[in-house]
């Protein structure tokens, strides 16, 4: 048990792996402690007139491979704490990823959706230059996380050339920038397709063709709906999807017309009723069914893409998939990963299998920095080389060891690490 600090309890379930693979204390304890956390106050001036005074943050874990890496979170629960935790995954994922990435992450305790377009470019162009001191191309890389999209990255970045020098180079303080300002062309897609890449990856160990394998998909957002496209591509029969109003399945597990689905979707704005397959929607193809349900569907691959627990001590004895892929962030509770690997299922830890979105991110910031452009093939090929390469150490260690992919994906990052 913890005290309620998030980072306590990160960093309890890295000592255990520590202590159960005898590696070093000492080294491990220096590694959990974040090299900084940066604090600020903003004054941030609203439309009234009024000022608000917004705390701010920026923990940078650790650097040891390479510039901070992590998202900024605009958030009213952001906290020293969730930051500093939070840092301390990034420094774990770039690992498994094998890039050079340290780990950071950033956030102001606010609820955006309290501010005004005006107040919520001032705010983001006021973290950038409180912060300006401690981040940059070969310092420290933030990039959007929850409530922060290409947009807020692009008045950070306005702020941060504003205050250097306009260059390819500059540009690469920030990632997830729009296209237009050197982004990437595949960041939108990148943390699906990588997770596709990986699942691919597993099959083919496992000796299973994907065209034999049934998927059930819970979140239909950017995450989701580009594993179900990546998904539909390598021949894998996605069969259920869900938003957050529920979830939608075919009588006869047939597999979804994607596209389909999307376009209904985006007609209508929820999922219910877009049983879409062999190129037609039709009501009479499928039903609907809740979140929960999905969860329990008998498929061969479960994907959670949405939250984090959704698999925990209730459901988790009726969890029928054999193959679950955590692309949200901590999908799985800890107790339910325990006891549904030792029940044969194979867990792909999200540290690599959502991994995808920061090497997306890396394959935008190397562009920057060698003042190039490459076309969305390079950059796909790229991201499919590195999480190819990421899986299979993790899995040589998982084989090697006799250890679930989560434990031999932290053991392999902290090997690099310390
Ligand atoms: P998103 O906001 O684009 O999509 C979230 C989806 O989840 C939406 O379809 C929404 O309807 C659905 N949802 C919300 N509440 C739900 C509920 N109660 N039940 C079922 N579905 C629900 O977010 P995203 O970018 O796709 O991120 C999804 C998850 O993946 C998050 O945990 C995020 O932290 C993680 N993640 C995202 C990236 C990335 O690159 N976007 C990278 C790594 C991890």
């Amino acid at each position: 048990m913890h005290d309620g600090s998030i980072f306590k309890a990160s960093s309890e379930q890295i000592r255990e792996i520590g202590k159960k693979h005898k590696i070093d204390l000492n080294l491990l304890e220096e590694f959990l402690t974040p090299n900084r956390v940066v604090i600020s106050k903003l004054l941030l001036k609203r439309d009234s007139g009024e000022t608000n005074i917004v705390k701010s943050y920026r923990s940078q874990h650790s650097n040891k491979l390479g510039p901070y890496k992590g998202g900024i979170r605009f958030h009213q629960n952001v906290s020293k704490d969730e930051v500093k935790a939070l840092s301390l995954w990034m420094s774990l994922k770039c690992a498994v990823a094998d890039i050079p990435f340290g780990g950071g992450k950033g956030g102001i305790t606010i609820d955006p959706k309290t501010l005004s377009e005006k107040e919520l470019e001032s705010l983001s162009k006021l973290y950038a230059k409180a912060f300006f001191d401690v981040i940059g191309p070969d310092k420290d890389v933030p990039a959007p996380d929850v409530n922060t999209n290409p947009k807020i990255i692009e008045w950070m970045v306005e702020e941060y050339i504003a205050l250097s020098e306009k260059n390819s180079k500059n540009y690469g303080s920030f990632t997830g920038k729009p296209v237009k300002l050197y982004g990437s062309k595949s960041r939108e897609t990148s943390t699906g397709y990588a997770g596709v890449t990986v699942l691919i990856e597993l099959l083919g160990k496992l000796k299973k063709s994907p065209s034999d394998m049934t998927v059930a998909i819970q979140g239909f957002g950017n995450v989701g709906y580009n594993f179900a496209v990546a998904s539909e591509n390598n021949g894998l029969k996605v069969v259920s999807v869900s938003d957050s109003k529920g979830a939608i399945v075919n009588n006869n597990l047939e597999p979804l017309d994607i596209e389909l689905v999307n376009a209904c979707k985006k007609k209508q704005g929820y999922l219910a009723g877009c049983y879409c397959v062999g190129g037609v929607c039709d009501l009479t193809k499928g039903r609907p069914i809740s979140n929960e349900e999905l969860l329990e569907l008998d498929v061969d691959i479960l994907v959670p893409a949405a939250l984090e627990n959704v698999i925990n001590e209730k459901n988790m004895k009726n969890i029928k998939a054999k193959i679950i892929v955590e692309m949200a962030n901590g999908p799985v509770s800890t107790s339910a990963y325990d006891y549904l690997s030792q029940n044969g299922v194979i867990i792909v830890p999200d540290i690599l299998s959502n991994a995808g979105g920061v090497v997306g991110s890396y394959i935008e910031w190397l562009q920057n920095v060698n003042d190039e452009q490459y076309e969305v093939k390079k950059e796909n090929t790229m991201l499919e080389d590195i999480m190819k390469g990421a899986f299979e150490k993790v899995w040589s260690t998982s084989i090697e060891k006799n250890i679930p992919l989560r434990e031999a994906a932290l053991l392999t990052a902290l090997h690099k690490l310390l």
